[in-house]
């Protein structure tokens, strides 16, 4: 079996099913559509699998729609913004797959079965005990509804089951792995007893109503293409390419689940601070190579130019995310200042640290303050603990049982002098404080620097590892530098 050859405009579409978080691989294969829709200059499509009520999620849709907008994964065509194939949410859809039916019924490719989920589980027990292949016996092929009645087993509501041809090839060719075998399949049930379609039937009605060129989904779908194939030709529908891509896995090599890892739900990186732009380039490095030079960090742009499906890795690949961590560190630094401080603004206020709408003069302490930051995090997350300090007031801040224990026996001395010396600064500045401090405390009263600093940083800052301290000090003003450096001193 072979793709069509006939020229189409190129048409992708991503069809996630709303049962819960998005799931990382929604992206995953979001981006590889994109990136290939981008160069051939087509359409990309999201659709929306709904059908499966017992799984549906209310909310789950939107946040497909945000996750996917977050990572800059933007389609063309979709459920909330229309397009000339509307509607693109499978439950709006239900009664275009009974014509399609009706016709595969009429040919003989398909039939009723009238039994009864009893008699199913019965009958594959009794295959498994006897070591034969599991699949339908056929029992109602070829009868009509009362010749089916008078035998046991029967349920009323019939299904719709493909009658698989026993001669059956299901040879098909693959973007990304060349020819592929997938096992005969069983008399696959297309329309369920409560009058639904299946995924099965569903997904080749709207990829073809859809104009879908090309089907890309996960590796886990590759038994199944067989069957879609077998159901467009009977139905005289131009074939889609195919391009299975490699299942994500965890550490240990198994498929990656959102009950098992976190990192499989996409929400859980925009929490945990990952930057879209990293997280799309490490979704692209985990079935794509590196550029020839051995580079591994590039732009979505880039992917796009060089990009070939004859160069998807076909194994699975390892989520590994030091490597993520990395990558993202790697983009953090490379932003723009202003830039970095407004997207720490945007996740301080998504984890509910900032009210929706912060007060100017926070917004301003957390841009002068990013530059001394922006080397130490790797992820966005990693802001909240740094920046804290800046973000309480001076009567709210803790100092933390770790921070007070570095406290030495002289440390009220040091507080002492260093409040004198602040006190008495003209000008209040980084330099200033510093060269002032070293007079003081590590000339004046010879104490080794970080002795002589680290009850500044306890009393200023609250924390044993705080961003560099007189930047800090010079960030958080005189006054409550002071009051801070005071309150300790009294608690000592
Ligand atoms: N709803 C299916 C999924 O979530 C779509 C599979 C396909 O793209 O055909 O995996």
């Amino acid at each position: 079996m072979t793709a069509s050859t006939a020229p189409r405009p190129v048409r992708l579409r991503v069809a996630p099913s709303p049962t819960g978080d998005p799931h990382v691989g929604t992206a995953y294969v979001s981006l590889f559509d994109l990136a290939f829709v981008r160069q051939q200059g087509g359409t990309f499509i999201l659709r929306i699998e709904d059908t499966d009520q017992a799984r549906f999620r209310e909310d789950s849709e939107q946040q497909i729609f945000d996750t996917l907008h977050w990572l800059g994964l933007n389609w063309d065509e979709g459920p909330d913004i229309g397009g000339p194939f509307a509607p693109y949410r499978q439950s709006e859809r239900l009664d275009r797959y009974t014509p399609y039916v009706d016709r595969l019924l009429e040919s003989g490719h398909a039939y009723h079965c009238w039994c009864s989920t009893e008699r199913l589980a019965e009958m594959r027990e009794a295959q498994q005990k006897a070591k034969r292949p599991t699949g339908y016996d056929r029992l109602c092929v070829g009868k009509t509804r009362d010749e089916r009645a008078a035998l046991p087993g029967f349920s009323e509501i019939p299904v719709v089951r493909m009658l698989i041809p026993a001669d059956f090839d299901t040879r098909f060719t693959d973007l990304i792995r060349g020819e592929l075998n997938a096992p005969h399949p069983d008399d696959q049930v297309i329309v369920k007893a409560d009058g639904f379609p299946t995924y099965h039937l569903a997904v080749v009605v709207d990829d073809f109503e859809m104009g879908i060129t090309h089907v890309v989904r996960g590796e886990e779908w590759i038994s199944s293409t067989p069957k879609h194939i077998l159901l467009h030709q009977w139905l005289g529908m131009d074939l889609p390419a195919y391009a299975h891509m490699p299942l994500l896995r965890n550490p240990d090599k198994s498929k990656i689940s959102k009950r098992k890892n976190p990192a499989a739900r996409l929400t859980w990186f925009r929490e945990q601070g990952y930057l879209p732009e990293a997280l799309v380039n490490f979704l692209a490095l985990l079935a794509y190579p590196p550029k020839e030079d051995g580079r591994e960090v590039f732009t979505f742009e880039e992917f796009v130019a060089d990009f070939d499906w004859a160069k998807v890795n076909p194994v699975g690949p390892i989520f590994d995310l030091d490597k993520l961590g990395w990558l993202n560190g790697h983009y953090i630094r490379s932003l723009d200042c202003d830039e970095l401080a407004a997207r720490i603004v945007g996740h301080l206020i998504l984890t509910g640290v900032l009210d929706p709408a912060p007060p100017p003069a926070q917004i301003e302490l957390i841009r002068a303050a990013t530059p001394l930051i922006q080397e130490r995090m790797q992820l966005l997350s990693e802001s909240e603990g740094m920046l804290a300090f800046l973000l309480v007031s001076d009567g709210d801040l803790v100092v933390e049982d770790d921070a007070r224990a570095q406290l030495k026996d002289d440390a009220d001395g040091v507080l002492d002098t260093a409040i004198a010396t602040l006190e008495g600064l003209p000008q209040w500045t980084a330099t200033d404080i510093e060269a002032a401090l070293r007079t003081a405390l590590v000339e004046g009263l010879g104490i080794k620097p970080k002795f002589a600093f680290t009850p500044l940083r306890v009393g200023v800052t609250g924390r044993r590892i705080s961003p560099p301290l007189f930047e800090s000090m010079e960030i958080l003003g005189r006054e409550s530098s002071l009051t801070r450096l005071r309150s300790l001193r009294a608690s000592l």
